[in-house]
């Protein structure tokens, strides 16, 4: 997608701190975090969001999206202290860019409810 901030930063016409890349996943940065680990997961094929997941093929990617998102916490040490996945989704979640992101966030201890 032509105007898309992620799409750039898969194209790498953005800078980002790419950590970990594979043919159909970037995990880079975020570059307001929230907690000492806090790196988004994207897929590189442009999706909205969650909800535009539809059919077989789209089932298999967010299932590969999620173990790369595990795999990275392991490699991020923050698996055994423990992490939050976090898909906010349309405007009540305050989702602020239309590109799919997991939200991978660790390194301290959380509140729940978030806010
Ligand atoms: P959300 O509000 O859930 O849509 O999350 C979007 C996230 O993208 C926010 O946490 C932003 O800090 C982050 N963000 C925005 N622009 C960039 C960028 N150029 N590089 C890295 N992270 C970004």
């Amino acid at each position: 997608m032509a105007d898309c901030l992620f799409c750039k930063i898969v194209a790498g016409e953005i800078p980002a701190k790419i950590v970990k890349r594979t043919d159909y996943a970037v995990a880079f940065r975020d570059i307001d975090p929230q907690a000492p680990s806090h790196v988004l997961v994207i897929p590189i094929r442009h999706l909205a969001a969650v909800r535009e997941f539809r059919g077989e093929a789209d089932e298999l990617l967010l299932g590969k999206l999620l173990t790369f998102t595990a795999d990275l916490a392991a490699e991020l040490g923050i698996d055994r202290s423990g992490y939050r996945i976090v898909a906010n989704t349309g405007p009540d979640a305050r989702q602020s860019v239309d590109h799919l992101h997991f939200h991978l966030l660790g390194g301290r201890k959380m509140g729940w409810p978030p806010g």
